[in-house]
């Protein structure tokens, strides 16, 4: 192996804009038909790594039973988390935060909490330093902010219809330091008196883990439609990209697919009366966003064109998983700007501190205000 000092022939900065330009220059090259989207060497394993980071690893059964084994022979004892649907005790920890809902006269919007986590700071705000991004955010004992995973209900023109499906039944983020701090979007539906099979339509916002393993459940070893009179929506081209991906395909789409559940969409879509998928891409190739319109207000549900508030604050602080960090940008400032315009609302179904803000201009950024907790009636 052999290691070379670039900084030693040229500036870095301009090693890495030759570099940026390179693989720009290659992406953009002429595709054989049937090619989807050109990679760069070492992408796949890149993206391989983040879902595996999101999904855990697969290890076969076998493969476990000798490590278990070994531990045993050794006197170590492996301990799996698995996580499970809590009971009271761990909604009370968390003080009760889980009935985030909006009214909106004949339309009415719950928060639909999944699941507690974490994430590190210096990837939800990449390219920000730490000392940048930091103020004002609680870091918990091991240097991490707390993240929460939500799917949304929305109850309009007589359809519900769940926006995301949460983790599932698959290990997230934040299950091995936390696994108590574990709901369900099924279990959280069920406290407000919402059946799976009560739910019309689910719109993915994109196909990763935390918004898209709980498409499907476990029943005798075989993966079924967790919702299954719904029809499931998602933009075409995130569908082709998660295909890519195959074990969440096999696990997440597939059985939706088999019972012709699963619908694409290309672009901008009326959904109903009152609800429709905003493309957004940029997190994901085919990332979108839901609008719900009311007669009083207009709300957005971003998925993870924010993660947190904070991302609307500073439109260029992006994930840093993003498929492209330039396209998320984008995007953030188009959906920024339209918000201030409509005086909307946004909501962030990451963030535990501010799932739902107004946006304001503050100086040259923007200022995400928090909308009062719990139940609250908007005034026109
Ligand atoms: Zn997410």
């Amino acid at each position: 192996m052999m290691a070379v000092n670039i900084a030693a022939f040229q500036p870095l900065d301009e090693f890495r804009q030759l570099v940026d330009e390179m693989i720009a220059a290659t992406k953009a090259s002429a595709r054989a038909p049937g090619v989807e989207e050109i990679l760069v060497p070492g992408e796949p394993e890149w993206r391989r790594r983040e879902v595996r980071l999101r999904l855990g690893v697969d290890i076969p059964e076998p493969a476990w039973q000798r490590i278990v084994e070994a531990g045993a022979r050794c006197g170590v004892v492996v301990t799996v988390w698995r996580w499970a649907n809590d009971g009271p005790e761990s909604r009370e920890n968390e003080g009760g935060m889980m009935s985030d809902s909006l009214d909106l006269g004949t339309i009415k919007l719950d928060l639909v909490l999944d699941r507690y986590g974490e994430v590190d700071g210096n990837q939800v705000f990449c390219p920000a330093t730490q000392e940048e991004w930091s103020p004002g955010l609680d870091l918990n004992e091991r240097g991490a902010l707390r993240v929460m995973s939500n799917a949304l209900l929305i109850s309009a023109d007589g359809q519900l219809t769940l926006v995301d499906t949460g983790w599932g039944e698959a290990i997230g983020w934040g299950d091995a330091q936390a696994p108590q701090h574990t709901h369900g979007v099924l279990n959280s539906l069920a406290r407000l008196g919402v059946a799976a099979q009560d739910i019309q339509r689910v719109i993915l916002t994109h196909a990763h883990g935390d918004h898209v393993c709980g498409n499907t459940i476990q029943r005798d070893g075989r993966w079924v439609s967790a919702f299954p009179r719904a029809e499931y929506v998602i933009q075409r081209t995130e569908a082709e990209a998660a295909r890519r991906d195959e074990e969440t395909w096999r696990v997440a789409f597939e059985p939706l697919i088999e019972r012709g559940q699963l619908r694409t969409i290309s672009g901008w879509s009326e959904i109903g009366p009152t609800v429709a998928c905003w493309p957004t891409p940029g997190h994901t190739i085919g990332h979108q966003s839901v609008l719900i319109r009311s007669s009083q207000r207009q709300v957005l549900f971003v998925g993870d064109l924010a993660v947190l508030a904070k991302n609307m604050e500073r439109l260029e602080w992006g994930h840093s998983w993003a498929w492209s960090l330039d396209a998320d940008r984008t995007s953030r400032r188009e959906v920024a700007e339209w918000a201030i315009a409509n005086r909307s609302v946004l909501i962030i179904g990451h963030d535990p501190e501010r799932p739902m803000v107004s946006l304001e201009r503050a100086g040259e950024g923007y200022r995400a205000v928090p909308l009062p907790r719990r139940g609250i009636t908007q005034e026109g």
